[in-house]
């Protein structure tokens, strides 16, 4: 892992370069760049061109006709994406979203601008497919298609955490995070994709999720929390697996059963739907939430998105209850419909408990624990203590995927309301649709890119380090399995007072459950409020 500068090491150079950006080229500097996928994962997902690869070499061993296939595959994206083509012709390049990027702002590398990042895949497709481009070339912002621009492809399509926030400000809707979808869709086709996102993947494919636990172990690891859980309150709880005929199958990220903070959140999904006395089953199968696949290209996401679906036909549930995760709800709210959907053999969701219908999930049948529970406590079925958060003062992070692939703001706000006394927005420019990327999402949640990380989670920490200043904020709520991964080493870097939960951790925490002991803790040991004095035999 590259060594990453400290906080007041690192240079902040929004000076333009003196050469026209298409003659600069990316510099492959350690901490700015991630490890090229492994041939063993690669051919796993059957992805071509499985090789042992670096981009330090001057050689990537592309196949010798690498040049047809992009250009077919441009083809073939351009007549099967009809966003692609407009967002290919209709940029006025106006410059409204150039310092929305957080790698931007980051960085100060223009070519991390929006704007730059679509001329990027823009100027080969103008060269090559618009007849300006063809007679004028540069004049017109065309360039012909050479190995500098793959590599520089690379380079910046990996630094695009395909977040949208770009999309809010421009005047014609033009997504960036889709032509960056289409760049690493086209990169893919030659074999140059990143490790940290086919490894996963490839996990899915062999042993249901990301971090390749096998079944036994994914078991074993939601029946040690069912024992923590029984030493804060005194309820054990059963959960089961693989259950026939369950009403709800429950996925969540692998993230939830194998890493903390994750894991607190996983205890506070066992003790409601303990509580509600939800018909419930998880799958040691379809034991993954997440879909890696978005981050590499469409055939591997439907694949894995189709595995959710396949095991909920076969245990034969009504529907699926999804957890707190950020890119599956892009998955499910922008791609499954058309991908695999409808899931006609499933039921449109209804909350057993308040009879609520979730007709917002009339296709994808598959609805978010968040709006499960806003609904449960919106119609008073859950019996909540909020002080028992009282040692905690949150904010909440917006994660990108469900803020603005669901336009998810109000029901998580709503649910931390009801379990906390203390809680403060951060300012209305970085949360909600205009909400700031954690910096490590769509696959670049890995070590070598600390640095890059660091830089662009930079935004989103200043906003946190704002209302922990003002509120004396303590603690980062999110929704979003990588956020919790994440988030944790951006606070430790910008702001070292501040953790980070989920949501519901925190519901974990607040909710009374019948026959429990006195609470004496929160779920990861803290004394709550009033009980610090006590000793660690007491607690
Ligand atoms: S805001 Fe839209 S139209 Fe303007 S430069 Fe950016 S992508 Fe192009
Ligand atoms: S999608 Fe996000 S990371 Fe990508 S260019 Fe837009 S703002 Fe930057």
């Amino acid at each position: 892992m590259a060594k990453v500068p400290k906080p007041n090491e690192l240079v902040f150079d929004y000076n333009p370069p003196q050469k026209w950006w298409m003659d600069t080229k990316p510099e492959f500097r350690p901490g700015t760049w991630c490890y090229p996928g492994k041939a063993k994962n690669a051919e796993v997902l059957g992805l071509p061109n499985p090789r042992e690869w670096s981009p330090l070499d001057e050689d990537w061993k592309l196949p010798s006709n690498w040049k047809e296939i992009i250009f077919e595959g441009m083809r073939d994206c351009l007549n099967k994406y009809r966003s692609l083509r407009v967002f290919m012709d209709i940029c006025v390049r106006c410059g409204a979203c150039s310092d929305k990027c957080h790698f931007y702002i980051g960085s100060g590398d223009p070519k991390n601008m929006p704007v730059l990042r679509g001329e990027l895949l823009r100027s080969v497709y103008r060269k090559d497919f618009t007849l300006a481009g063809k007679i004028m070339g540069r004049i017109a912002g065309a360039r012909e298609l050479n190995e500098e621009v793959v590599k520089e492809w690379f380079y910046y399509f990996f630094q695009c955490t395909e977040c949208r926030r770009c999309s809010v400000f421009c005047p014609y809707g033009i997504d960036t995070a889709e032509i960056t979808i289409m760049g690493r869709e086209l990169l893919n086709l030659l074999g140059v994709n990143i490790d940290w996102v086919l490894g996963p993947a490839a996990n899915c494919y062999l042993n249901g999720n990301h971090l390749g636990i096998q079944p036994h172990a994914f078991k074993d690891m939601i029946e040690f929390f069912v024992e923590e859980i029984e030493a804060v309150n005194g309820i054990r709880i059963e959960p089961t697996f693989n259950r026939k005929g369950a009403e709800v199958l429950f996925i969540t990220p692998s993230g939830d059963v194998f890493a903390d903070p994750g894991t607190y959140t996983l205890m506070g999904y066992l003790m409601l739907f303990h509580e509600i006395g939800l018909d419930y089953t998880w799958s040691t199968y379809a034991s993954e939430g997440g879909n890696f696949g978005l981050f590499t290209n469409h055939d591997t996401m439907k694949k894995l998105n189709a595995k959710m679906y396949a095991e909920a036909e076969r245990l034969g549930v009504k529907y699926i209850i999804g957890g707190e995760c950020g890119h599956m709800w892009r998955v499910i709210q922008q791609y499954m419909d058309t991908m695999n959907g409808p899931a006609d053999f499933l039921e449109v969701p209804r909350s057993p408990i308040t009879g609520t219908v979730f007709d917002n999930a009339k296709s994808t049948k598959m609805i978010h624990i968040v709006e499960f529970t806003a609904d449960l406590i919106r119609n008073g079925k859950l019996k909540l203590d909020p002080s028992r958060n009282d040692h905690l003062r949150v904010t909440y992070h917006d994660s990108c995927n469900p803020a603005r692939a669901m336009g998810f703001f109000d029901e998580p706000r709503y649910v931390i309301k009801n379990v906390c006394n203390n809680f403060w927005d951060m300012p209305p420019n970085c949360i909600r649709e205009q909400t700031f990327c954690c910096g490590s999402g769509s696959g670049l949640n890995t070590d070598e890119f600390m640095e890059m990380r660091m830089r662009g989670g930079l935004p989103r920490a200043n906003a946190v380090k704002h209302v922990h200043d003002k509120h004396g904020v303590n603690m980062l709520s999110c929704i979003c399995a990588i956020d919790r991964a994440v988030l944790p080493p951006l606070m430790d870097y910008w702001v070292p007072d501040v953790d980070v939960t989920g949501v519901h951790e925190l519901v974990g925490n607040a909710i009374v459950m019948e026959g429990e002991t006195e609470r004496t803790t929160d779920l990861r040991g803290n004394p709550l409020e009033g009980m610090e004095d006590m000793s660690d035999e007491d607690l």
